[in-house]
């Protein structure tokens, strides 16, 4: 294997698609998002307009927050109600959580005094889903989180007609573009059926599913909007944790989603270990470019071997895994040892997605919506 190239400005490197370097040897990751941070900062005029827009809406609720009980999503309700808007608060149980996840939402839901939805998801139904995954060998064994989550938050939207989502999705701690090795689209709807249907074993009756036509349906037809809260606040990770735990007794992660013990052992074991994948260097960089840590600090996170505190850690998260997915160690490395494969060799909405992506953004440009 070639030796990896490291950005001088950011810690993107060449595991990273699609990444080169200018003379300098910075790379386009950094001088894109540099741009996107220029961009959003206009949007901060913006918050007085879109918080009148809101408050004019009648109802019970005039927004609906997704709660994982992480920093952003936390400190996008505090802020909410700092603001005086009414948010339907909804949290995902995928039996997952860590304790700490559990303990954060409780103390700010608490506090809030606000409405909490908390969908269970059918833990028989999403083992064998995420089975199927381990066995089709692709690498976004999140999507099936991430679209359930996606699926729950709109339909519930439209269900209170209530038109905006805010998210804790930012530009500050999570605008750099994610390299297209390292996810896949969040609503492939056709790839999921065809993995649990060539893979599972068990009939999934309840697990929520979104496909790319169900969310244009929702945006054109419900007109309801996903809007990246945060991007309207100078926001700053670490000035948010200080202020969630001297509010809430809040406890802070370690790393960027480690919320779920899962997403925990799949960042910091699968994806390296699988798929050559340290979701770290895009975190950091973000956090570099955005003026939150310095590039050597970064280095310094990165001299550990992976994105676990300690060893200890790291074993526990892997025993808990295999108890609750009922793997043994062999299962574990021989799904470690097999090549990946990609997602678009299943049948995949890839290409519609792609298509309207474009043509929303179009209409977008052209102020159609
Ligand atoms: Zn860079």
């Amino acid at each position: 294997m070639n030796k990896k190239i490291v950005c001088s400005r950011c810690v993107m490197d060449t595991t990273a698609k699609n990444i080169h370097f200018n003379s300098q040897g910075i790379c386009n990751y950094c001088i894109d998002f540099e741009k996107k941070i220029e961009l959003q900062k206009k949007n901060k005029d913006y918050l007085n307009k879109f918080l009148d827009k809101l408050k004019l809406k009648k109802g019970t609720y005039n927004c609906l927050i997704g709660l994982s009980g992480g920093i952003d999503s936390c400190y996008t309700l505090h802020k909410a109600i700092e603001l005086g808007l009414k948010p339907l608060v909804v949290h995902m149980d995928n039996g997952w959580n860590s304790e700490l996840a559990q303990n954060n939402i409780e103390n700010l839901v608490k506090k809030l005094n606000v409405d909490l939805y908390t969908h269970v998801i059918d833990w028989s139904e999403y083992r064998d889903m995420m089975n199927s995954f381990f066995k089709a060998d692709v690498l976004d064994v999140e999507l099936l989180m991430d679209n359930a989550m996606l699926s729950v938050n709109y339909s519930l939207a439209a269900k209170y007609n209530i038109k905006y989502i805010l998210a804790g999705t930012n530009t500050n701690s999570e605008g750099m573009a994610m390299p297209p090795n390292m996810n896949w689209i969040k609503y492939d709807k056709r790839n999921i059926i065809d993995i649990i249907k060539k893979f599972g074993n068990i009939k999934i009756k309840t697990y929520p599913i979104i496909s790319t036509l169900d969310l244009v349906k929702y945006i054109f037809i419900n007109r309801i909007r996903w809007v990246s809260f945060l991007d309207y606040f100078n926001y700053n990770k670490y000035q948010a944790i200080k202020l969630l735990k001297d509010k809430y007794n809040f406890k802070p992660y370690p790393y960027k989603h480690y919320e779920s013990v899962f997403t925990r052992f799949y960042q910091g074991y699968i994806l390296p270990n699988k798929f050559g994948i340290d979701k770290r260097i895009l975190h950091l960089s973000t956090l570099i470019i955005s003026k939150q840590i310095t590039r050597n600090e970064s280095l310094k996170e990165l001299e550990a071997p992976h994105a676990y505190p300690s060893e200890e850690m790291l074993e526990n998260d892997k025993s808990y895994f295999l108890k609750k997915m009922g793997w043994s160690t062999d299962n574990l490395d021989e799904y470690i040892k097999r090549p990946e494969i990609p997602h678009d060799f299943y049948r995949s909405e890839i290409k519609i997605y792609n298509i309207l992506f474009k043509v929303y953004k179009l209409i977008k440009v052209l102020k159609f919506y």
